[in-house]
């Protein structure tokens, strides 16, 4: 199969896997999907709804309780995980094609991301048959030991930046602990899980391990999370969505795992080594167009070296190149859907209202090379407070709120001083400030002179209003396990039954 060309006029038709076969939404409606730099559809998806998901949770269940996958050993579970990790390398080109025609994120990202992703299933798969309980020694007259086991049927409910890594964080580690899986994929982005989808049934996993409906979140996503057979709701969107995930599913009293948003610091100390320091702002904010999570998109300076580096900083960015996100020569592309785009100018004018500098662009990037598709100018504003909205709120987009500090104490009271605690940056050369700052930042995750860095072996997750659980490492396993504890009497006879042991 190979991967649609941006010339053909016929839009791609898709189907949802639903117990390991091919179907339409019971309603047969179905809804486009739109190509960012063409602003035009390429693709047809099913609108999934409530009578589809429940066709698949249950699927999901009768997968767990029966047939193959609850008596495979957890070696063969880990070898199937392997096998498709492999499986996503072989289409690891195709793929990232499909992401961007999808979410029209650069392909010199996606095609690094997709040959990446195989490792997530490998490194599961090589947990599989590692979770091991303990034998605990107690007070009693017993053997005692405790076991962790799968949880049943996990939702997974991701967002549309990088669509097919952040259903793999929930899916690798879900599969390896012996659950089965509903993905629901972003309305934007459904048609990478689909092929994906694909590959799991050549891999070979039992039908109803894996299922993907695709629809909208009001409908497919919150029948998804209110299924009373679902046990544990995995998710990755914004915080507003995430609440009301968590307040839904407290309902059925699930386990939830929540990856929401930031408004990360990324902090730029008088002694950090600046040509590295603005190359790090510059990924921070303006790679995926801004549109990541982790995005350090407060951007606080030193006082002492403000002005010369926001003078480095703009000359650098004013350089990137926009276009076809196809293009490997692109460096900034579209942003991924017309809500979005809607929500990152109105950004850009709120701001402005508050009263910032616009240091660079601060509109809709109107260049040849942009065609009709939904860009906007890498954007930079200086003289922002912290207490603004523009450095307080996701934006999701690329925009940049410089803030200067003064001395260490400063930067860490700004730096925490939002809702968010995903992520932070800090550029210095002075090893006590590294670690004293990765101490006092409120954040998942902090990284010193270097910036969006992420690996499987590597927990990664929010404080605060960013989230709830981990994923990634070994620490990921465990949100998807229960623990079981077992005693086996070894007792001469059988204790007084009228007390309590
Ligand atoms: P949303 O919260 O709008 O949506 C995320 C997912 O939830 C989508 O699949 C959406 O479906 C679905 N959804 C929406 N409403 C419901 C509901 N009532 N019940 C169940 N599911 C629902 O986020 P976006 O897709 O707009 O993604 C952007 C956000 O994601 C940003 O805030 C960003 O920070 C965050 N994010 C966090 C990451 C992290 O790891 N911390 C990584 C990437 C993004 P539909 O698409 O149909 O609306």
């Amino acid at each position: 199969m190979s991967s649609p060309a941006r010339d053909d006029a016929e839009l791609v038709t898709y189907q949802m896997h639903v117990d390991g076969k091919w179907v339409d939404a019971v309603s047969g409606e179905r809804f486009e999907s739109h190509d960012p730099f063409t602003a035009k559809p390429w693709s047809l998806v099913p609108r999934a709804g409530a009578e589809d998901v429940d066709r698949a949770v249950q699927a999901a269940q009768r997968a767990f309780t029966g047939g193959e996958w609850p008596r495979m050993h957890p070696s063969q579970r880990g070898a199937l995980l392997r096998r498709l990790g492999d499986l996503v390398a072989e289409n690891a080109e195709r793929l990232a094609h499909i992401e961007v025609r999808d979410n029209g994120k650069l392909i010199s990202e996606m095609a690094g991301q997709l040959r990446y992703i195989p490792q997530w299933y490998y490194y599961f798969g090589g947990l599989a048959d590692k979770i091991e309980g303990h034998v605990v020694t107690t007070d009693k007259a017993a053997f005692t030991f405790t076991r962790h086991e799968p949880l049943g049927v996990c939702a997974a409910i991701s967002a549309w930046n990088s669509p097919l890594l952040l259903a793999t964080w929930k899916l690798a580690p879900a599969l390896a602990a012996g659950n089965t899986v509903v993905l629901k994929p972003s309305e934007y982005t459904s048609a990478s899980a689909l092929e994906f989808a694909r590959l799991v049934e050549q891999a070979g996993f039992p039908p109803g391990v894996v299922n993907v409906v695709t629809g909208f979140g009001p409908e497919c996503g919150q029948a998804l999370v209110e299924h009373p057979l679902v046990r544990k709701v995995a998710f990755t969107g914004s915080d507003r969505t995430g609440e009301h995930i968590y307040a839904t599913a407290a309902r059925g009293l699930k386990r939830v795992s929540l990856e929401l948003g930031g408004k990360s610091p990324n902090i730029v100390f008088a002694d950090c080594n600046m040509d590295d320091a603005v190359k790090g702002a510059v990924s921070g904010i303006f790679a995926a167009t801004g549109q990541t999570c982790i995005a350090g998109s407060r951007l606080l300076v030193q006082r002492q070296i403000h002005d010369q580096f926001v003078e480095r900083l703009v000359a650098f960015a004013r350089s990137a190149r926009m276009g076809d996100p196809m293009s490997t020569e692109t460096q900034v592309g579209p942003v991924t859907n017309l809500p979005q785009y809607e929500k990152v100018l109105g950004y850009i004018d709120v701001a402005k209202g508050e009263g910032v500098q616009t240091v660079l662009g601060g509109g809709k990037a109107e260049r040849p090379e942009c065609g009709d598709g939904w860009f906007v100018e890498p954007t930079i504003f200086t003289g922002v407070r912290n207490s603004m909205r523009i450095a307080q709120e996701e934006v999701f987009g690329p925009v940049l709120s410089v803030i200067p500090f003064d001395d260490d104490e400063e930067a860490v009271a700004i730096g925490n001083d939002v809702a968010f605690g995903l992520a932070a940056g800090v550029w210095t050369q002075d090893i006590r400030r590294a670690l004293l700052m990765s101490e006092r930042l409120q954040a998942g995750t902090v990284w010193v002179n270097t910036y969006r860095a992420v690996s499987y072996q590597m927990p990664f997750g929010g404080f605060k209003r960013s989230g709830l659980g981990r994923e990634n490492g070994q620490d990921a396993i465990k949100e998807y396990l229960q623990t079981k504890s077992v005693w086996i009497s070894t007792a001469s006879e059988v204790p007084n039954p009228f007390v309590m042991r």
